[in-house]
């Protein structure tokens, strides 16, 4: 019903035709399936990238050649961006991208897909086909299965390891993971340091804001996956932090996340850029956590919210207590969420109207009052600083 998706079918389908040209798949239609949001909006076509940008653009639709090598525009209409990627079989693999043809044969475009609950195919009328036949009753009992061989699926392309466990996170609730698949993530894991960071930032962090991720990560230790991501001599002990840590926010913080993975220790940052290629944002914030950490345990709540804000010193606390095994007091948590630090009273120019002359002694003194006025919880007012000044003028 939804103009877009209506727009877009229209573009790329023939009147009379037989077969479908255009279909939902991936993700959108299995999360759908599931009663969750879709996320993005993935479509497969028989077109060519070249016919599916020429159609699109002929119906006044914006049409962005984000993967082309690969067969995929994104076409945008009514400011919703669709994936078109055209029909594609693996021609030959080297085990971490698969090199593909174009075809126009469904079935083969499925067979090189990674679960079969990611092969369900649907059309803009909510139809849903089932290439391999499996998709459907997988989904159905939570299942998540390599499409094919396992083994030969992950000796393909080895970031399948990582998406096998990431799917089955979200995905696997309530069985045991399949036994194949299992295997051949087992068998390919050394094979993971071939990959791009790019493409194993994107399958880890996912991995990591899952609602359970301590349960995922041990699951792939246990199988030697990504075994190094945690310190291995704290891996037990880090994982029942991040259990921990998981039951104190509503939603996931994966900065806090990987506070907690890193040990707390800043160097372990290190360990982490071998697999994850850091946004500026996130190492911002997990450096900033693990700095309050380092810097917090003798500091009133105040104070470190004064220092480093409110988000960081709430980051901070948390992963102190999931890290320590105890529970964050309430009271706590509330300051930390709502107590809006001060600003100091007085700034340079009350230090030069009492006679310091312009210089670096007006900024060490201005400190040297900060301090004093953190010391003092915040209390001195105006009158009460400025009063300070004029005891440090007077020692010059
Ligand atoms: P979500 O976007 O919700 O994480 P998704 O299933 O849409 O899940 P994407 O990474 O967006 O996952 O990929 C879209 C589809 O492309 C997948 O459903 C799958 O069919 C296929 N696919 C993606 N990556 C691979 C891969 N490495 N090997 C095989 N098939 C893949
Ligand atoms: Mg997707």
């Amino acid at each position: 019903k939804d103009r877009a998706v209506q727009v877009v079918f229209h573009a790329l389908t023939d009147t009379g035709a037989v077969d479908p040209q255009v279909l939902f798949v991936g993700g959108c239609v299995r999360n759908t399936l599931l009663g969750l949001p879709p996320g993005d909006m993935d479509l497969a076509t028989v077109h060519k990238p070249e016919a599916v940008t020429r159609r699109l653009e002929a119906q006044g639709v914006r049409v962005i050649p984000t993967g082309i090598d690969h067969g995929t525009v994104t076409a945008v209409v009514d400011g919703k961006p669709f994936e078109i990627t055209t029909l594609r079989r693996d021609v030959e693999t080297d085990g971490r991208r698969a090199v593909v043809a174009f075809t126009d044969d469904w079935r083969e475009d499925a067979a090189r897909r990674d679960f079969t609950i990611n092969t369900l195919l649907a059309d803009a009328d909510g139809n849903i086909y089932d290439p391999t036949g499996k998709g459907l009753s997988d989904l159905e009992t939570h299942r998540i299965v390599f499409v094919g061989d396992a083994s030969q699926r992950v000796a393909e392309d080895h970031l399948r390891i990582l998406r096998f466990f990431r799917f089955y996170a979200l995905y696997g609730a309530g069985t045991s993971p399949d036994a194949a698949a299992l295997a051949a993530c087992r068998g390919g894991t050394d094979k993971i340091g071939t990959l791009s960071r790019e493409r194993i930032t994107q399958e880890m962090v996912r991995i990591l804001m899952v609602d359970h991720p301590a349960g995922i990560l041990g699951l792939m230790f246990e199988n030697g996956v990504m075994r190094d991501f945690v310190h291995p001599e704290y891996q037990a002990l880090r994982l029942n932090a991040l259990a921990k840590l998981q039951n104190m926010y509503a939603a996931p913080d994966l900065a806090a996340r990987m506070a907690v993975a890193a040990n707390a220790q800043p160097n372990w940052v290190d360990q982490f850029d071998k697999y994850i290629v850091f946004s500026n944002a996130l190492r911002g914030d997990l450096i900033l956590i693990l700095k309050v950490l380092a810097a917090a345990a003798n500091m009133k709540a105040h104070e470190v919210i004064y220092r480093f804000g409110n988000r960081a010193a709430l980051q901070a606390h948390l992963v102190h207590h999931a890290m320590a095994g105890t529970e964050p007091a309430a009271s706590d948590v509330d300051v930390l969420k709502n107590w809006r630090a001060p600003t100091l009273p007085i700034t340079g120019d009350d230090v030069m109207k009492a006679g310091v002359e312009r210089g670096p002694d007006v900024g060490r003194i201005l400190k040297t009052i900060e301090e004093w006025w953190i010391a003092e919880d915040f209390r001195p007012n105006e009158s009460a600083c400025r009063a300070r000044v004029k005891d440090e003028a007077a020692k010059l």
